[in-house]
């Protein structure tokens, strides 16, 4: 049996920040990862044939110089000469078929009139429908701000709490606004994995978990143990609830309640000259089996534009979506050659979620067991770097061993 000091189930950011943390404290660090490919929701894809050397998001696409912790890490990592500058391009919004800018969508009348509630409005126990209709005029919010608060969030985001969406945070005025890296951002995540001091294991699922009062011991579906003395949760929260049962039985029914949605994510790189529309950061859809599509003309390419489109699950077969992209891109389907899927998921956190994480805090106060991920104070990638710094700074408060 292998001896780890910590052993992280899932390798997104949250667990591949929190193990590089850990690993430059010195802890023998293990992350286990159920699927074939580390990054969970960083997922930089390259395309190969006549779109070789093209990569596109199929996931998280963009960091901020607000992103101190994240930029630590990248700094630690000897990433920040990788940072890219994304091109300066709009989202744009798609009404009745055609591809329209967001202000041309506006009341600024409604606007004006409705603006001055953002000085006495309160975000704390808000929902994002509640703070932003009052402050933008419902008709706005209706029609602009909800399609596109749905596409920052990739599922309907009027129940969720106005304060987890956006945060303001310190700037590093000696860093790009906003960024992505050369290679895209698994750049991040693959470079973090690559440490030689963290061991990560794909394609490995973790079919057990014991506590004898000092240690956790693991069992992976191929029989193999592995032991630690301090364990942490980086993976979904029904994932998390369902793995800590036996565990941690009074912990499970609080991750459980956390409702979970999943984005089917479909890609495709088309040539250049294939296309008439002009470049954009993305388009954000209005009640369609979409929530946005994320292009990569932020990052253009030489010959090759692409495209990410997240759809509602259950929406529409592998053939449907293709369909729905060629109509929205104006091509034929038979254009669509380069096609790269991902499923990715993200909690859907409403009022009065805090109740429910500030449980799971007070549970596993005093334990050595962690839990990290996007479902905290926010769902952006600085706050899963965030809750993955306090919790490794929890374990050295209690000491590492
Ligand atoms: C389409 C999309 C676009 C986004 N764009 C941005 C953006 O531009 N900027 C931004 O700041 N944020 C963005 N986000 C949010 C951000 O990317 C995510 O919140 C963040 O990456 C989540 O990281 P995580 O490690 O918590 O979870 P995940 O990335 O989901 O990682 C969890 C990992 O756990 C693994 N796992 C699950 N179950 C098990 C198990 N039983 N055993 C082992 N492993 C398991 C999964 O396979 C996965 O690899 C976006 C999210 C999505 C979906």
């Amino acid at each position: 049996m292998e001896r780890y000091d910590l052993i992280v189930i899932g390798a997104g950011i949250s667990g591949l920040s929190l193990a590089h943390y850990c690993q430059r404290a010195g802890l023998k660090t293990l992350v286990i990862e159920r699927s074939e490919r580390i990054g969970g929701c960083f997922n930089s894809h390259s395309f190969s044939g006549d779109a070789a050397g093209f990569w596109l998001e199929l996931g998280a696409h963009t960091c901020y110089n607000s992103y101190g912790n994240l930029i630590g890490i990248m700094e630690q990592c000897a990433l920040l000469d990788r940072i890219l500058a994304r091109e300066k391009v709009s989202f744009r919004m798609l009404v009745d078929s055609g591809i329209k800018s967001i202000p041309s969508q506006l009341s600024f009348l409604e606007l004006f009139a409705s603006v001055w509630h953002i000085f006495t409005q309160e975000k704390k126990g808000a929902s994002v429908a509640s703070y932003y209709a009052t402050i933008v005029g419902k008709k706005n919010f209706d029609r602009v701000f909800a399609p596109a608060f749905n596409a920052v969030v990739s599922q309907r985001a009027n129940d969720v709490p106005a304060d987890m969406l956006f945060k303001k945070r310190p700037r590093r005025k000696d860093i790009l606004k906003s960024y992505t890296l050369v290679g895209g951002l698994q750049t991040i995540t693959d470079t973090i994995a690559r440490n030689p001091g963290i061991t990560t294991m794909t394609g490995t699922d973790v079919t057990g978990i014991t506590f004898d009062g000092s240690s956790y011991r693991l069992t992976t579906a191929d029989g193999t143990t592995f032991e630690a003395t301090t364990l942490a949760l980086a993976t979904p929260p029904p994932e998390a609830s369902r793995l800590l049962q036996g565990v941690a039985p009074e912990l499970s029914p609080f991750l459980a309640r956390i409702p979970c949605e999943t984005i089917e994510t479909v890609g495709v790189a088309v040539q250049k000259d294939a296309l008439r529309i002009a470049p954009l950061a993305g388009i954000i859809a209005v009640n369609d089996i979409f929530y946005s599509a994320v292009s990569r003309d932020t990052v253009p390419h030489e010959s090759q534009r692409g495209f990410s489109f997240h759809f509602k699950a259950g929406t529409a077969d592998q053939e449907g979506k293709l369909r729905r992209i060629s109509e929205v891109l104006g091509v034929k389907r038979e254009t669509l050659r380069h096609v790269a899927t991902q499923e990715n998921r993200l909690p859907s956190p409403v009022v009065g979620h805090g109740e429910i994480t500030d449980g799971i805090d007070r549970l596993i106060a005093g334990r050595r067991l962690l839990v990290t991920g996007n479902y905290f104070a926010g769902m952006a990638i600085e706050d899963c770097v965030s809750r993955s710094r306090s919790e490794f700074e929890r374990l050295t408060a209690m000491g590492y061993r």
